[in-house]
């Protein structure tokens, strides 16, 4: 028997691939879709903050598009930046055109004094995030986005994380690009979203819903709280008790460092790595008002200190049946250590006033809503540790018959591709196992 622990979307797809493989599937909330959820309030739908699609891979691409067949629209992203009281589009480092004529020279020269450093196009290296922003970018947009924005959403000073992680996600322009973007000349997309698909209706949580017909019914309310890894026994929590599952094989999409707690017989060693690991929570404050149309665009980030959110997006705009006629719906991210939570009523307060300032809201608007979530685990930190600490834990861990997979339980910074991916991925070989 496999047992798969956690019904997000790694778990849903590990159950989906595993085809004539028995397994069973427990999950702690009462419903699927972990971080891809969606939830209704007061008439208005949020996702765990806006989670959009969009897809390097054509075999997932294609899994879903038969899992959705008829519900997913496609929409060009409007996403931009709002600094110096000025809307620019992202990214960034190609967009500067409308800011101030001296943040734009700043931005120019810095980028063109880096086409003349020899580090601006190392392919591996050990250079701190910082440092490769500073190199690949240069100073002006290091000073006017690039740091700002990253220090406000990673919460830590940006030469504590490496640059192994950014080049899917951060664009490296070339000078023709910074030069037009500066001078407002569009020729081309940029970035790896330029367009995203999004449910017509119902929010993100169809698609891990879409999963369901396929599946063994999952076990919800059920807690995965120990595991003797030597004996292959799990203990799960529920509100009607403790139950045991015995395993073969046992796939956990819950974060790494949870899972490592839980494993009564790991050596000390490997307990010590696991608290090593580091990460962000982040608020997601999630608001309406009875104002139609309140924003044109997608979402917008935040590079500037004087407003406490990163980024911020508008649901209607992805679907206009998130809320109701009349009304718009918008949510904000406010990342935070994860021990230092602040009351929900202080931060509506903070994101309201930080959206009056930035004109996003009137100070005549009501807001007919306004609800917290706490994304506990958010953003890994890809710090000095993670990479030598995660190696040695999915190896242990792999030695005592359990898969570690999953944004969290891979300890990386990943997509809902990504996701179904590894479960996939998990699955071709525990089937392969299984023939063997
Ligand atoms: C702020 C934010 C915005 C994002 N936006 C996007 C986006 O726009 N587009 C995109 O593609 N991706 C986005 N992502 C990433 C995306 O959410 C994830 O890659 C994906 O949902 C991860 O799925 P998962 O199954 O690996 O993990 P999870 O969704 O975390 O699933 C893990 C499951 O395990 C369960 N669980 C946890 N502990 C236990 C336990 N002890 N016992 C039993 N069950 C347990 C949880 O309840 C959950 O259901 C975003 C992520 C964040 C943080």
């Amino acid at each position: 028997m496999i047992l798969i622990v956690g019904a997000g979307l790694a778990g849903l797809s590990t159950a989906h691939h595993l085809r004539g493989v028995p397994y069973k599937i427990l999950e702690r909330e009462r419903e699927v879709g972990g971080l891809c959820r969606s939830y209704v309030k007061d008439g208005f739908t949020f996702d765990y903050t806006g989670h959009l699609l969009h897809f390097r891979q054509t075999a997932i691409k294609a899994l879903v598009e038969t899992l959705l067949p008829t519900q997913l629209k496609r929409h060009a992203r409007k996403s931009y930046i709002y600094s110096h009281d000025t809307y620019t589009e992202y990214p960034f480092q190609v967009n500067t055109h409308g800011l101030p004529p001296e943040v734009v020279r700043e931005c120019l020269l810095g980028f063109i004094a880096t086409l003349s450093n020899p580090s601006t196009n190392q392919q591996t290296d050990n250079r701190s995030f910082k440092q490769w922003i500073l190199d690949s970018l240069g100073e002006g947009i290091a000073k006017h986005f690039m740091v700002p924005f990253n220090e406000k959403l990673w919460q830590v000073p940006l030469d504590e994380l490496t640059s192994d992680w950014v080049s899917w996600l951060v664009p490296k322009p070339d000078v023709k690009d910074v030069v037009n973007g500066a001078l407002g000349i569009k020729d081309k997309a940029f970035g790896y979203n330029p367009s995203f698909l999004y449910p017509a209706t119902g929010g993100i949580k169809v698609l891990p819903e879409a999963f369901l017909p396929s599946i063994e019914k999952p076990s919800y309310d059920s807690e995965l709280v120990e595991i003797e890894t030597g004996r292959r026994r799990a203990i799960f929590r529920s509100s009607q008790g403790e139950r045991t599952e015995e395993y073969e094989r046992l796939v956990s999409t819950i974060p790494l460092p949870d899972l490592v707690r839980r494993c009564v017989d790991l050596p000390g060693s490997m307990r010590e790595l696991a608290s090593s690991l580091r990460w962000v929570s982040v608020s997601n404050v999630n608001l309406a008002v009875g104002r139609e149309h309140i924003s044109d665009k997608h979402w917008l980030y935040f590079p500037e200190h004087r407003y406490p959110f990163y980024r911020a997006g508008f649901p209607m705009n992805f679907s206009p049946a998130m809320g109701p006629p009349g009304c718009s719906s918008l949510y904000v991210e406010i990342s935070h250590q994860p021990t230092e939570r602040e009351p929900d009523a202080l931060l509506i307060e903070r994101a309201r006033k930080g959206l009056e300032q930035a004109g996003v809201l009137r100070r005549a608007d009501e807001l007919v809503m306004a609800d917290v979530k706490d994304l506990h685990y958010a953003y890994v930190l890809f710090d000095r540790h993670r990479g030598r600490a995660v190696k040695e834990l999915l190896a242990e861990l792999e030695r005592r018959g359990i898969s570690s997979v999953g944004r969290y339980g891979l300890w990386e910074h990943t997509s809902m591709e990504d996701a179904i991916a590894q479960g996939q991925q998990v699955a071709a070989r525990l089937r392969m196992k299984v023939a063997a």
